[in-house]
């Protein structure tokens, strides 16, 4: 596969399709014979593919008996959860396990493996030490939004490989640069991304939008610039796209990419958006350094309280999230253990979406 080259199958059958997405990229010529094989899915947080939170179970069904077949054994399934989920749970939740005892694959929790530090893009990493070991890596990401940074797909994917003390120090640095760095440090060898249908809402799922693709690529800036455009945002708009390409991991410019469609009469649809409710609902935020996981719960939360009606009565840039509060105090409210010096706050690393929620509704500015 040429690196600027982007493969794309359509059709909503995930079995069918990565099946002629392999052959068209012939992945077999791609790994040294007896090679071992990393797959890194999206297992974000515990809830099945159609939620369009995490990666459909049947596309890496469909790549490991194609491994199989082709006469790779050596096969692990990687993945780290977010802060606050277990990773065990979503392996169980999302139908990897089954995965990997009806192929006898290994799954790897990458919350509970060895680090190894790595100086990247001028920074100092701590990433899982198991994502260097395999001789060849796929990252499937899942197409989505993200409440942090609008887009997430190919290179926010390799968060999951780094320890969650790791996660919480990115939202300290801004989270872009060290993306960027990250994916410096450990580039995927190709990229399959789930387009099937990703949450063009939230990171955590519950909107799926139905999008009938997967795409497939070996440059993973390039592969988010295409994804990017796919759902009406720039990627020169977005930092950690334009940084990693600064770094030098890949191109940019979609100018210069080759699309391969190995089945163009099965597109259906096209001009899919980002609904930008994070964007509207972060205006009664005012965060410093959030996590992830803590700040998706809390716009969520914010999404359930307008529906029931009850988010007028919160003022503009009122609640405190985030790790820049720690050490600080004044007038709440405060979400999570990072503000506990504001008054009310609401306890929690992170709190769940159901308990902000409850906090919210019961703090007097309600
Ligand atoms: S309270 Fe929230 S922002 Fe603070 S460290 Fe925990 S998850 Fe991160």
């Amino acid at each position: 596969m040429k690196k600027n080259q982007i493969f794309i199958t359509y059709g909503e059958d995930p079995r069918l399709m990565i099946e002629q997405l392999l052959a068209a990229v012939k992945l077999e010529e791609m790994i040294k014979p007896g090679g071992s094989i990393g797959l890194k899915p999206n297992l974000v947080v515990g809830k099945p593919a159609d939620s369009g939170a995490t990666t459909h179970p049947e596309i890496v069904e469909g790549i490991i008996t194609y491994l199989l077949a082709k006469g790779f054994k050596k096969i692990v399934i990687m993945e780290g959860s977010w802060i606050g989920d277990d990773t065990k749970r979503a392996f169980a939740i999302c139908g990897y396990q089954r995965l990997a005892e009806k192929y006898n694959v290994e799954l790897i929790d990458l919350k509970g493996d060895q680090t190894i530090k790595v100086e990247s893009g001028g920074l100092s990493l701590e990433i899982c030490s198991q994502v260097k070991k395999v001789d060849f890596l796929i990252n499937l990401p899942v197409l989505k939004a993200h409440c942090q940074t609008e887009l997430t797909c190919a290179l926010k994917n390799l968060k999951g490989c780094i320890p969650d003390r790791e996660k919480r120090r990115f939202h300290s640095m801004g989270l872009h640069k060290p993306i960027a760095a990250l994916s410096a440090a450990i580039t995927p060898h190709l990229t399959i991304v789930d387009a099937l249908c990703g949450d063009l809402t939230f990171e955590e799922g519950g909107n799926p939008v139905p999008m009938g693709r997967l795409i497939a690529g070996s440059d993973p800036v390039l592969l988010d610039a295409y994804a990017a455009d796919l759902i009406g945002l720039k990627a020169t708009d977005i930092p950690y796209i334009s940084i990693a390409h600064h770094l030098g991991v890949g191109e940019i410019d979609l100018a210069g990419a080759e699309f391969i469609e190995t089945n163009p009469d099965d597109r259906k649809g096209s001009g899919f958006r980002l609904s930008h409710r994070s964007r509207t609902l972060s205006l009664k935020v005012d965060e410093r350094q959030s996590c992830s996981a803590c700040y998706g719960s809390l716009i969520h939360a914010l999404h359930r309280l307008e529906e029931e009606g009850s988010l007028n009565g919160i003022p503009a840039k009122s609640i405190k999230i985030g790790q820049g509060y720690k050490g600080e105090g004044g007038k709440g409210p405060g979400i999570g253990n990072c503000t506990k010096g504001y008054t009310p706050y609401l306890k929690g690393c992170p709190p769940t979406a159901r308990q902000i929620k409850e906090f919210l509704r019961s703090v007097e500015l309600l």
